[in-house]
């Protein structure tokens, strides 16, 4: 071949790579990633059934998950480990922020509802999100994606079951064998803030909006922040550690427990229907939530 011939083919190749560079985006679906939890969590029935993992599988679901929800790029790894529990994987980039995420679904009314994981790909992580009682707690799964795209390097955690499935043993805030508190735990491990939301009946509190409490956890500046923030986007706030809060403190979730006992912060939240059956009452919340997280300790 000649010297202008080799030069002619080297030039192509490299457009060819370039090409291929810049359409992957492209190749790579968007998805609407709140609509995807509130289909997920309208899918969650009561009377479906439920059992958490095996502990075998509990340690075979962390090892394909955790490193999904740290930014892990090995997709097919993750696959591979996970497939065979049931789960589907899905990558894609989230149509409102624009970021690309890894998911990892089981499927609704499957005995095995052990969760709907999102994870920032390739981000580092800074701090886990989690709705433990979808279609309970109605539009939790709203807010924890919208908090979600509000920060960057969120590992989001959803339940796969209606918390009254089996008798109520799928409530993943109250059974420290669910795999959500498995991988709540292992991130809260690594020193993650966790930033938990429920919601209330207006009736259970009236007066007030939201419930900002640390659980079992002391609470930290984080906690005051949040409890600022919402204050000051509108909201009736009861700050759990001045105030008795009607038994929406959240001191016997199992989260929380586990994060006091390793020291990392744990931040339960509870919302009012008047928040969360309102699309600018959400966003206020979420806004408040995520400039304080962004403020720091
Ligand atoms: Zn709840």
């Amino acid at each position: 071949m000649s010297a202008r011939n080799w030069l002619v083919t080297a030039f192509g190749l490299v457009c060819v790579a370039v090409l291929a560079v810049i359409n992957i985006p492209d190749r790579i679906p968007k998805v609407d990633l709140v609509e995807r939890a509130s289909q997920f969590a309208a899918a969650l029935q009561s009377d479906a059934p439920y059992r958490p993992p095996t502990v075998r599988e509990g340690e075979t679901a962390l090892s394909g998950l955790i490193p999904l929800l740290t930014g892990g790029k090995d997709t097919q790894s993750e696959l591979k480990t996970l497939t065979p529990l049931g789960f589907t994987l899905t990558s894609g980039i989230d149509s409102t922020s624009g970021r690309r995420f890894t998911m990892a679904a089981t499927q609704p009314g499957d005995e095995q509802g052990w969760g709907l994981f999102i994870g920032d790909y390739g981000a580092r992580t800074r701090q886990v999100i989690e709705v433990p009682h979808p279609n309970f707690d109605l539009n939790t799964e709203i807010l924890g994606v919208q908090l979600y795209r509000a920060l960057p390097g969120s590992a989001v955690l959803i339940a796969g079951a209606h918390r009254r499935a089996a008798n109520g043993t799928a409530d993943v805030a109250h059974n420290a064998n669910s795999l959500f508190n498995l991988v709540a735990t292992e991130l809260a491990r690594k020193g993650l803030p966790q930033v938990q939301l429920h919601g209330f009946e207006d009736s259970s509190l009236p007066g007030t909006d939201v419930v900002v409490s640390g659980g079992s956890t002391p609470h930290t500046r984080l906690h005051e922040q949040m409890a600022d923030h919402v204050e000051a986007g509108g909201m009736a706030v009861c700050r759990a550690w001045q105030q008795s809060c009607g038994n929406l403190e959240g001191t016997t979730n199992v989260q929380g427990q586990a994060a006091d006992s390793m020291g990392t912060v744990f931040a339960h939240i509870e919302s009012d229907g008047s928040v969360r059956m309102d699309p600018q009452r959400r966003d206020r919340l979420v806004a408040a939530l995520a400039a304080a997280i962004t403020a720091g300790p």
